[in-house]
């Protein structure tokens, strides 16, 4: 069960379906566009939208809001030091913050990182300051069904091969994201971070943990790893920040924050050079654009996510959720990790070629049928067309993605998405046999020319019963990266 109980309580937004007929309709198909109000149960993303703590809020009553040197800030860095064994706790207002800070110090033009996947804003700062993001993940996170306990984990061969070939001395940083966002949020073992930080030792490259959800990864560590079962969370996690030389945190995630992240460093001489940028572009380095009740609260929030209690029972609300979706009849990626669950739309309306958007046809089903929001992450996302509609580049999957919010949402909630998705399973397929065109697939109207999903205007056109999807390649979703948070 729930570690907690609920103190303070919000109503969920109540809609009819012709409100969200008209809805979908008014933000032409892009459920970027719907206004919070609009939506039930929102699973669009568990970045920022967590709930607080009693603790936390009494924190923040509590917090120091001097503008240099104030008790939250020196409260916020011993808390973090002791977590990651950092010297240089730089905090920022969100995680892409600290990487436009560390990527523009370390990772100029010309320059190379290396990761098992960077997320997107990852990728978009590295190559903002001129470098080159080049994801290695390892061959396990290309087999969907697959049971691998850490497909998230990266190519150490691959790794090695750049390391040793004629591009070594371009490698600015390896960068491992935990767990693996752009990858299912699948998890790292702890075998491959030692590994990985041993070649990155004798190469003399710098390791960086992209640590968002690093009390989430260290949780499947101690259920999934040989010589780790037994061990809380909080020794696998400080062991994890230890092989690193320092670390990017977007604590929207695994700080259960609003908003808020820090940069941990090792190094003083790339603490200094950080800390000119931070300055200049944050706050001053006792609060980088957060107020002092932020810091506190953060300092709260990394610890609470390593409670044993909290991360057994978000294992098992996903787990819960994944079992309701395989036993609707629809596919998900497995293994299920903590912060989401991936439905294999593709499987789903077979009847929706790639180009007519499956994931984007099922999130709009499961907006209609219960008010939830989720987001696309197939060829909406991934794929390009010519001027015709024609696909040009189709996504190797494509998937939904129903985020967790951390505290937010009960068992009952859940049943609410397993009860929607049932339905769609079975009335609208049984639909679909009788009038394909009832569930409809999507043609885009409008679009940017990168980040499309966000902005995009779609408009439904019907399609046929037997057009049959053509697949695409596998090294797209490897180098797939997630979308916002
Ligand atoms: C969310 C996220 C980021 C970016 O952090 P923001 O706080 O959204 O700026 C970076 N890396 C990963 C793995 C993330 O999940």
């Amino acid at each position: 069960m729930e570690p907690y109980r609920i103190k303070a309580v919000e109503p969920l937004p109540r809609t009819t379906r012709p409100q969200r007929e008209a809805a979908l309709r008014r933000v032409h198909y892009n459920l970027f566009d719907l206004r919070a109000e609009e939506v039930t149960i929102d699973l669009l993303t568990d970045s920022g939208t967590g709930a607080l703590s009693a603790g936390q809020l009494a924190a923040a009553m509590a917090g120091d809001e001097s503008y240099a040197g104030s008790a939250s800030f020196h409260r916020f860095r011993d808390a973090v030091e002791e977590l990651t064994s950092y010297p240089h706790i730089l905090p920022v207002h969100q995680g892409r913050a600290a990487e436009r800070i560390l990527f523009s110090t370390l990772a100029g033009p010309g320059r190379l990182t290396l990761s098992n996947t960077h997320f997107d804003t990852t990728r978009a700062n590295v190559e903002l300051a001129g470098g080159e993001a080049r994801d290695l993940p390892c061959p396990q996170s290309r087999d969907l069904d697959g049971p691998g306990p850490f497909k998230g984990n990266i190519d150490i061969e691959a790794l090695r091969a750049v390391l040793d070939g004629p591009e070594a001395s371009r490698v600015a940083l390896v960068l491992m994201t935990v767990t693996n966002n752009g990858c299912g949020g699948q998890p790292v073992s702890m075998a491959n971070l030692a590994e990985t930080a041993a070649v990155c030792r004798r190469h003399g490259v710098p390791l960086f943990l992209d640590a968002a959800r690093f009390a989430e990864n260290a949780w499947l560590v101690t259920r999934r790893e040989d010589g780790h079962r037994g061990r809380t969370p909080r020794q696998v996690a400080q062991e994890a920040f230890r092989l690193a030389d320092g670390c990017l945190m977007s604590a929207k995630k695994d700080g259960i924050v609003h908003v808020g992240g820090f940069l941990g460093l090792r190094d003083s001489a790339l603490a200094q050079r950080c800390e000119l940028l931070l300055i200049a572009t944050e706050g001053f380095p006792t609060y980088g654009g957060l107020a002092g009740r932020d810091l506190d609260m953060m300092a709260l929030g990394l610890a609470e996510a390593l409670d044993p209690g909290y991360l057994a029972s978000r294992e098992q609300a996903a787990g819960h959720l994944a079992g309701r979706a395989r036993a609707a009849g629809v596919g998900i990626v497995e293994p299920p990790g903590l912060h989401a669950i991936y439905l294999d739309a593709g499987r789903l309306l077979r009847h929706i070629p790639a180009h007519r958007f499956p994931g984007q046809a099922l999130a709009c089903q499961l907006y209609l049928e219960g008010g939830i929001r989720s987001v696309e992450l197939g060829s909406l996302y991934l794929g390009r067309e010519d001027e015709q509609g024609e696909p040009v580049i189709s996504a190797p999957y494509e998937l939904v993605r129903l985020a967790l919010p951390r505290r937010v949402y009960t068992r009952g909630h859940l049943d609410h998405v397993g009860d929607v998705l049932a339905r769609i399973a079975g009335d609208v397929l049984a639909r679909i046999a009788g009038d394909p065109g009832s569930v409809p697939g999507y043609r885009i109207t409008e679009q940017a020319p990168v980040l499309r999903h966000f902005r995009v205007r779609l408009q439904p056109v019907p399609v046929g019963a037997t057009t049959s999807r053509p697949s695409g390649s596998s090294r797209y979703w490897a180098s797939s990266h997630s979308a916002g948070g």
